[in-house]
């Protein structure tokens, strides 16, 4: 069982009062709030241990170095790869799919490019063939955040390929025959939300990587949402890359990372240039690193990675069973508490789903009730939760979420639902 009193101890931000209201902190999905023990590690850091790493070599960046990469090792554990080189530290999930979709775009088109010039421009009947570029096609789902969707498709666009779009049913699961065909269309990656941050499905990626590896696709899980809540295994997964950002599961803002298999990793550009991402530099050629230095251009966050590590160990004390229990458990709570109010239409009804909740209520705009349930002291995140295509999918303006996380409790579901049935009576 976990003990949620003694976790929140570890939170000194929830013991707080906003408006004269005891906090309700229920906008998890946005970003966790940080242990003391994360806070620790990072000030400890900028306290004793201070240095730029892999350059010096004197003590301090010799101890630096050395945590830093030890932090690495754990987050490999933590998601089971197989060597530490296959982790990259990243801003987060936005940088780790940008690197992706940035990368991607240089391997593809030199491997189309050299196509070109090895295989016949005309087709056997004479026909010029379907222009190389059309064939750069990316494939994302109908529920992904911006940070899977804009690049993905600022890349294709640049070179006027397509994005393939997977459609979902109106309880927001995704049309796995659909998803089939769209393979069958030859898309280059397919990059998939592992969990929706507006709908908490949680999609059978397990099932999907399969699929697209059956035609020889790579397959990239946006992690960002349920990395903090279910143990992750990218071997048994068997993606090909897997992002994530620290600031949602515990860890510093500043800080995520990018799995990748290392045959993937090892084929890809490097996305970013400077300083240690490279082996020999002239003035007319330079070599590359090997992984994972190679994708980690500049001075990197090291006092948020330490924080990663001391987040990633904090998960590693808790029964993670217990957790997922527990969050499940303040979901069917709070969907159950929610229901008997007059004109609520949830938005996500999957059965496989994660700890959060999105509804609307007839004739009440989102904001408006999110603002007044917070003048009672409960945070949730109104809006279209940087999901655009999924309220149009819907035909709505926004949502209300409120979204869990280990050291929310059932009375603070109560707190929550009284608020928004109070709010609903003001506003109609
Ligand atoms: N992907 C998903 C599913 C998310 O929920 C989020 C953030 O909410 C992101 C990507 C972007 O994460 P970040 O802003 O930490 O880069």
């Amino acid at each position: 069982m976990l003990n949620i009193n003694e976790i929140r101890k570890q939170f000194p931000v929830l013991d707080q009062q906003v408006y004269g209201k005891p906090l309700v902190y229920l906008d998890n999905a946005a970003t966790t709030q940080k242990p003391l023990c994360v806070i620790e590690r990072e000030r400890d850091y900028y306290l004793y241990e201070n240095c730029n790493i892999h350059r010096g070599v004197h003590y301090l960046s010799q101890k630096a170095t050395e945590a830093y990469e030890h932090a690495r090792q754990t987050v490999a554990d933590f998601i089971h790869a197989k060597e530490a080189r296959e982790i990259i530290f990243t801003r987060g999930t936005t940088e780790s799919l940008n690197l992706l979709a940035t990368s991607f775009e240089h391997f593809l088109l030199s491997t189309l490019n050299s196509q070109l010039t090895t295989d016949s421009k005309l087709s056997t009947d004479g026909e010029p063939v379907e222009p190389l570029n059309s064939q750069l096609k990316v494939l994302v789902t109908s529920m992904e955040h911006h940070s899977n969707l804009v690049p993905w498709q600022q890349m294709v666009q640049r070179h006027h390929g397509q994005l393939l779009v997977v459609p979902m049913d109106d309880k927001g699961v995704l049309d796995l025959e659909q998803f089939e065909k769209l393979l069958k269309e030859g898309p280059k990656v397919v990059s998939i939300a592992h969990i929706s941050n507006v709908l908490g499905t949680i999609n059978p990626v397990k099932e999907m990587i399969a699929m697209a590896h059956q035609y020889g696709i790579p397959v990239v899980v946006d992690g960002a949402q349920s990395i903090a809540h279910h143990p992750i295994d990218v071997q048994d997964l068997d993606c090909d890359f897997f992002v994530f950002s620290g600031h949602k599961m515990y860890a510093p803002m500043g800080i995520g990372g990018l799995y990748g298999k290392a045959e993937w990793l090892e084929k890809l550009p490097p996305y970013q240039f400077g300083g240690e991402m490279v082996d020999t530099v002239s003035f007319e050629k330079t070599t590359f690193n090997v992984l994972p230095y190679k994708f980690e251009a500049g001075t990197p966050n090291v006092g948020a990675a330490l924080g990663l590590e001391t987040a990633v160990q904090f998960l590693q004390k808790l029964d993670r069973k217990e957790v997922e229990k527990h969050e499940s458990q303040l979901l069917q709570s709070a969907i159950e508490k929610l229901s008997d109010i007059d004109g609520i239409r949830f938005i996500g009804e999957a059965e496989h789903r994660s700890g959060l909740v999105s509804f609307i209520i007839d004739g009440i705009h989102p904001y408006d009730l999110g603002t007044i349930i917070d003048k009672m002291g409960v945070a949730v995140r109104t809006g279209h939760h940087c999901a655009e295509p999924v309220m149009t999918r819907f035909g709505i303006p926004g949502t209300v979420r409120a979204s869990f996380a280990l050291y929310n409790t059932m009375e603070e579901v109560e707190v929550f639902v009284n608020a928004v049935k109070k709010a609903a009576m003001m506003l109609r």
